[in-house]
């Protein structure tokens, strides 16, 4: 991906944000950016280097005295002006989504909106942020909590969704009192810099959100910079799995969430027809590159049949092509190399002995010039194949048979991902044992992609999960602060003259 500057002389050049302004950088390494749409180059990106870093994180730390004491309802006013500026020019952005990451452009105004909401969570942060007082805890001596702001804290954002993973960190962080550093994933830099420009409109004072852009160069320096107090990561598995020990060995607070391969169980009683609109939906929406998107299909008992009855002619019916048309239902994948990989898993697939009933390789959006495969489903799937086992992050639907609702139970526990999954059946005793026992961050019912609103909290278990905190929502707001507790005795405790005793209250 990298290029020297002069190759890429004539387009435009995405740079980093830093104490309020566009700041040059010395960097002489550049990413390309593509619209995967036409296989066309659109920008490039400096991949910044360490003293970009530093920069970054001085211009943040600088500016964390000021804001941390900004009264809360200040900072809260600067959030309401973001939810309106965002409502302004949600097409703007949605249409710089739609361009870098390729997604259909209603696919990506939801984006935007899942991501608006979380700013309007944020919005109510006096409240959040009100603590506990618990009145003569002893004679004369009160007790009361408050939770204060960490200081610099930086986000770590995917590919997939550009402009509403962002939006899970740094509004909360930043309403807390926090100021920010954020680095966006090197493929689709842009939405980051409507994110800067937006909050200087709102009054956010300079230096308070700033942005870094690059790979893991310039990730790696703000792990290593001592004056961050906390990460948040979003991405791959083994991305999150390094940055979450790099952060916690070099002392900071981190929440890193990972990749997925999200099962949704089809019982014998499900609404077949429905079950096959919400797998269409799920499975092949954004072209699969959804970290909550479903990706394996188990049916219990004798439900293949009927599912794939109705499933097969809905994924024939997908109308596929660029993501400027929102007549599409799916658009391309991020670059030639995701594509090729995911088209190496159907492959691999086929080799270990799954059946491909639909293609996707071979499907006509595949001859255009952007990154396209066409959906692709993969029957009798077993839990000994890669294309089961991996995360493929691509339109490829895996079918697994199992005879029993045990079995279907046994094979997500025994999965190393546990992000999202659901069940579809009329059966409430059904549905109530497998919300209980199943060993997945995110459940649905009946529900495919169960993705919990802002004031509810998003995070995976085991491999799609390192740390303690899930992301927005109540979790997020305690993330992004730590709990002071006074207790307090005023002058007649005092007057009563010194105490040798450990105090008992
Ligand atoms: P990625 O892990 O390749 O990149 C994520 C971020 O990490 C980017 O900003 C990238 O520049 C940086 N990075 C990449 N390699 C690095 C390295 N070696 N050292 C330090 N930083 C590095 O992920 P991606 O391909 O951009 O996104 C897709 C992945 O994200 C999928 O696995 C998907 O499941 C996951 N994802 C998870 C969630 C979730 O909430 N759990 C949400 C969205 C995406």
């Amino acid at each position: 991906m990298a290029e020297k500057a002069s190759a890429v002389a004539t387009l435009r050049t995405v740079g980093n944000w830093i104490n309020g302004r566009h700041l040059e950088s010395a960097s002489t390494r550049f990413g390309r950016i593509f619209n995967p749409g036409t296989g066309e180059q659109c920008a490039s990106v400096v991949m910044s280097t360490e003293a970009d870093a530093d920069a970054a994180v001085s211009a943040a730390k600088a500016a964390f005295e000021g804001w941390s004491n900004t009264p809360v309802l200040k900072r809260a006013r600067v959030m309401f002006r973001l939810k309106e500026l965002i409502e302004r020019d949600i097409e703007k952005i949605a249409a710089v989504v739609t361009q870098e990451h390729g997604k259909v452009l209603h696919d990506a105004m939801g984006s935007v909106q899942r991501g608006l909401e979380v700013v309007e969570f944020a919005c109510g942060i006096p409240h959040l942020l009100k603590g506990e007082y618990n009145d003569q805890v002893g004679v004369g001596i009160d007790t009361y909590s408050m939770r204060q702001p960490l200081g610099v804290c930086i986000g770590i954002t995917p590919f997939n969704f550009p402009a509403m993973v962002p939006l899970w960190m740094f509004p909360l962080a930043i309403a807390c009192g926090n100021t920010f550093v954020l680095k966006p994933s090197e493929k689709n830099p842009s939405c980051a810099m409507l994110w800067a420009e937006l909050l200087q409109e709102a009054g956010l004072p300079d230096g308070v959100f700033n942005v870094l852009q690059g790979d893991h160069v310039a990730v790696n320096a703000l792990l290593a910079d001592e004056r961050v107090a906390a990460a948040s990561f979003v991405g791959s598995t083994p991305v999150a799995e390094h940055v979450y020990k790099t952060a916690s060995a070099n002392g900071k607070r981190v929440q890193a969430l990972g990749g997925a391969k999200n099962h949704l169980v089809v019982m014998p009683d499900a609404d077949m027809e429905k079950t096959a609109d919400a797998l269409v939906g799920s499975g092949y929406g954004s072209a699969g590159e959804r970290c909550m998107a479903i990706s394996v299909i188990v049916t219990v008992g004798d439900a293949a049949e009927p599912l794939l009855e109705k499933l097969l002619p809905k994924i024939r019916a997908l109308k596929i092509g660029i993501g400027t048309d929102n007549s599409n239902d799916m658009g391309p994948l991020i670059t030639a190399e995701h594509r090729d990989k995911v088209r190496a898993y159907i492959d691999l697939g086929e080799k270990e002995g799954a059946t491909v009933v639909i293609d996707g390789r071979t499907h006509e959006i595949t001859k255009s010039s952007g990154y396209f495969l066409g959906p692709t489903l993969l029957d009798n799937a077993s839990r000994d194949m890669r294309v089961y086992q991996e995360e493929i992050f691509g339109p490829v639907l895996t079918l697994v048979r199992v005879a029993t609702f045990d079995e279907a139970i046994d094979l997500i526990n025994a999965h190393e991902y546990g992000n999202g999954t659901a069940i579809f059946t009329r059966d409430g005793d059904a549905a109530r044992q497998f919300t209980h026992g199943i060993q997945v961050g995110m459940v649905g019912v009946n529900v495919p992609i169960p993705v919990p609103l802002a004031f509810h909290s998003f995070g995976g278990w085991k491999r799609s999960l390192f740390g303690a905190s899930s992301i927005y929502g109540m979790e997020g707001v305690r993330f992004y602060t730590r709990l002071k507790t006074v207790t307090a005795r005023w002058p007649t405790g005092i007057l009563g003259g010194a105490d040798f005793s450990m105090p008992t209250m």
